[in-house]
């Protein structure tokens, strides 16, 4: 974040998506988001620029059916279909996928994901379900655009992330009052307010190891002991602070790999 002349400018992200995700994170310390921050709901969400003309997404819902009918005959009616599809995912992800701490594929195998595990999409690529719903190429962009903030192809990643859609278009696009970085404040407070500390401006240069487990790290030269490690830098950076023996993939598997942002 920088500030010049009164005005605040993110460096990174500006908006979030699935207010409620960060909701309950605060709900969950005794606090809720409007203790610390005002969040805007923007209308439009954003501009799909196109070579011919630039779409608003609008933030009601019923706008959105409207502008899918103005461009695709029955797409309004069809939005709604994909997306009572896509809250259901939305659902069943939120709750029973995206808070495991993914030791085991096992972990995934909870009964209310065996008993939709059709419904869930888990095999159709994303591109081709969207097809099944819209022909327009305006509507599939925008219906597309969602999974590309997984920094994946909506060619390959399955038709399960519509999710994001719903997520998305549905739930909301939302802006911290202040920038995003109010967002990263708050829960600074409130990690604070836990006994945790922030140390910034170190640099880890080594993950320590004894007989396979993690016992500290190497910052600035210095050695510090830990019961645990949390790497959140990216996987390919994390695993090279880790001696060659112990990492899961060596140098020949990362210059395959297309590595892509997402949010
Ligand atoms: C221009 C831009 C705009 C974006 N806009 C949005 C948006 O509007 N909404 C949205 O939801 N997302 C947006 N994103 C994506 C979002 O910023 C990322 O998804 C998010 O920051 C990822 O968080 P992270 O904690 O996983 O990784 P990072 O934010 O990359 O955090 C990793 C941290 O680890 C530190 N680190 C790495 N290696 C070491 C080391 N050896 N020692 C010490 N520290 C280390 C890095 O300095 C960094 O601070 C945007 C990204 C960019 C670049």
């Amino acid at each position: 974040m920088i500030t010049s002349n009164g005005y605040v400018f993110d460096m990174g992200p500006s908006w979030y998506w699935m207010p409620d995700i960060i909701e309950q994170f605060f709900k969950d310390f005794g606090h809720q988001t409007t203790d610390f921050f005002e969040l805007v709901p923007l209308d439009p969400q954003f501009e799909m620029v196109f070579s011919d003309e630039t779409i608003a997404v609008p933030r009601s819902y019923d706008k959105l059916k409207e502008l899918f009918e103005t461009l695709e005959k029955g797409a309004g009616a069809r939005l709604d279909t994909f997306m009572q599809s896509a809250r259901h995912k939305y659902d069943v992800g939120m709750r029973e996928l995206v808070t495991r701490p993914c030791y085991s594929w096992l972990e995934f195998a909870t009964p209310a994901v065996i008993r939709s595990v059709f419904k869930l999409n888990l095999l159709s690529p994303f591109r081709r379900y969207v097809a099944r719903y819209f022909t327009n190429h305006k509507l599939k962009a925008l219906m597309e655009f969602p999974v590309i903030f997984l920094g994946a192809s909506p060619k390959n990643i399955p038709a399960l992330y519509s999710l994001m859609n719903y997520g998305g278009y549905v739930l909301g696009t939302w802006y911290p009052k202040g920038g995003f970085h109010e967002l990263v404040r708050a829960m600074k407070t409130v990690a604070e307010s836990k006994g945790a500390q922030f140390n910034t401006g170190c640099n880890v240069e080594q993950i320590i190891t004894k007989n396979n487990k993690v016992t500290g790290i190497v910052v600035n030269g210095e050695q510090l002991e830990f019961d645990f490690v949390i790497g959140s830098s990216d996987y390919q950076h994390t695993e090279s602070l880790l001696d060659a023996s112990l990492r899961n993939y060596g140098e020949h598997f990362w210059e395959k790999k297309l590595l892509r942002p997402l949010a």
